[in-house]
């Protein structure tokens, strides 16, 4: 993944496999008809696997320029992306899978706000926010607190109270690009001379992350679970049967007002399923870069050590999950690396390591 690098469907971000592009459902909802025309567009045009993103979007790996653009071009026809290139790639709004009727409003007139303020063009390709949804990557986050909302930029510690989020918001975002020019992220500017520049005053503490229950049935429908949060497009396209599909950043969808999903292999169901404790990337033979097929391997440690927390990678670059892990194995050409307490990035604690001799070590 190219850091600074934020794809969407008119810009493919070349990966190992060919092109890579991400669909940003608005308001994270994915009706039937929609979820079956992104399914076939992804079996028809890339390798035929969706995967949730931590910002709760779709990324498709595999493409080509020309079938990336009769991609783009389905997506636009399903509703799922704005026919106009600058307006898609300013459409960052995430807002939580649960949300209710006046959450789902605001999020909705920021989208369009975001969309039509030419003068937002200048925000770095990352910048994004959060709505009713805390726990995920964001620079901007409003957050529902009795008759007001709380707004502040990311890394405040401190919210404005207010009744115009939207408004608050947009003010935040300008005032990064005042204040902060060429940062790449609301974290890196002052959080004080931001509330000033936007005209807020800070007043309420910021509230604090929660990782809301997301498998199995839940008071608005089902969720159902994607193993290392990627679902082929024959299984999403089964999925769609159940109902409108609300994306989540957790890797795994609500099924919206389903009761029960008709068992599936390809699916996590049941929380206490271990695949829910494995992270891998794509790993070989999707990506061109892998040297191990990562999440077969994930899975035979897996059911040596059930609810073990791990994280393969098929390279150093680290795909599937930039942060550090207790334990992190790293393919290469003479097996395994592997890292304690850090990224795949990092310095291995040990090198060329068979599976048997990783599940040995685990064991001791
Ligand atoms: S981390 Fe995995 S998906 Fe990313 S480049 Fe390396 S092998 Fe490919």
């Amino acid at each position: 993944m190219r850091r600074g690098w934020c794809p969407t469907v008119f810009a493919p971000m070349p990966s190992g496999d060919g092109l890579l592009v991400r669909v940003k459902p608005p308001l994270g909802r994915l009706l039937a008809v929609q979820a079956r025309a992104l399914a076939a567009a992804a079996a028809r045009d890339g390798n035929g696997v969706l995967e949730l993103t931590g910002r709760a979007n779709l990324q498709i790996r595999g493409l080509t320029a020309a079938s990336a653009e009769r991609f783009a071009r389905a997506m636009v026809g399903a509703g799922l992306a704005s026919p106009d290139p600058a307006a898609e790639r300013r459409r960052t709004v995430a807002v939580a899978p649960l949300a209710d009727a006046a959450s789902l409003d605001v999020a909705a007139s920021l989208e369009d706000a975001l969309t039509q303020d030419d003068a937002l063009a200048a925000l770095p390709a990352k910048f994004g926010f959060a709505v009713a949804l805390s726990g995920i990557a964001a620079d901007v986050r409003l957050y529902p607190s009795g008759e007001f909302w709380a707004v502040w930029p990311d890394g405040a510690g401190i919210a404005a109270a207010t009744r115009a989020p939207v408004r608050a918001a947009l003010g935040l975002a300008h005032a990064f690009l005042a204040v902060a020019p060429g940062a790449a992220r609301m974290h890196d500017a002052d959080a004080d001379a931001l509330f000033a520049a936007a005209g807020l005053r800070p007043a309420l503490p910021a509230p604090l992350p929660l990782r809301p229950r997301i498998i199995g049935q839940l008071p608005g429908g089902f969720g159902v679970g994607l193993p290392f949060g990627a679902v082929d497009a024959a299984t999403l396209d089964r999925l769609a049967a159940c109902g409108t599909l609300h994306v989540t950043p957790w890797r795994a969808f609500l099924v919206a007002a389903a009761t029960a999903v008709p068992p599936d292999p390809a699916l996590i169901l049941d929380p206490a399923d271990p695949r829910r404790a494995l992270t891998a990337c794509p790993g070989r033979p999707a990506c061109a870069a892998a040297a191990a097929d990562v999440r077969a391997d994930a899975l035979a440690l897996a059911r040596r050590f059930p609810g073990r927390a791990l994280h393969l990678s098929g390279c150093a670059k680290g795909c599937a999950d930039p942060r550090p892990a207790p334990l992190t194995l790293v393919a290469g050409a003479d097996g395994y690396a592997l890292v304690r307490n850090g990224t795949a990035a990092d310095p291995p604690v040990a090198r060329g390591l068979s599976l048997g001799q990783i599940a040995a070590m685990i064991a001791a």
